[in-house]
């Protein structure tokens, strides 16, 4: 399980900087682990994002982290009102950070430091409002069995 790979304390971090990355922004962020991945990882980050109905948010803002532990995968993908408002440059340089640290299997490191730039991009374009709604879970969402 890729669950295994992250302690009470690790989840309890990524849940907390998901937290307070979006007390900056309307923009809604979540994270989705699992061990193994067989195709291309943002074909698999898209089918999740579904899954998880992540279009439903109000204002299309929806980022998804999307990590396959074991097969060393990952995608990080935005809803389509993130994608009319960011270049290509914004996803690279997550892509970046998240590479760097997952290649050290940093996971845990590199998941809250991606997930604090997001909440600090998103500010930009997507104020956090008074009234703000917590639209998707903050959870970590935890999937699929490892190849036996
Ligand atoms: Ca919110
Ligand atoms: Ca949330």
């Amino acid at each position: 399980m890729s669950k295994d790979l992250f302690s009470v304390e690790d989840q309890a971090q990524i849940i907390e900087a998901i937290k307070l990355a979006e007390m900056q922004t309307s923009g809604e962020i979540r994270v989705h682990i699992e061990p193994n991945c067989k195709g291309e990882p943002m074909d698999r980050a898209l089918e999740v994002f579904a899954e998880l109905n992540m279009h439903s948010t109000a204002l299309k803002n929806g980022v998804l982290i999307y990590l396959a532990t074991a097969d060393k995968k990952f995608a990080i993908i935005g809803d389509k009102g993130i994608h009319e408002k960011v270049h290509d440059s914004f996803w690279n340089e997550e892509k970046e950070l998240l590479k760097e640290h997952f290649s050290k299997g940093e996971f845990t490191l590199g998941l809250t430091k991606a997930i604090y730039k997001v909440g600090e991009k998103l500010k930009l374009h997507f104020l956090y409002q008074s009234d703000d709604t917590d639209e998707l879970s903050n959870d970590i969402s935890f999937g699929g069995k490892a190849d036996a």
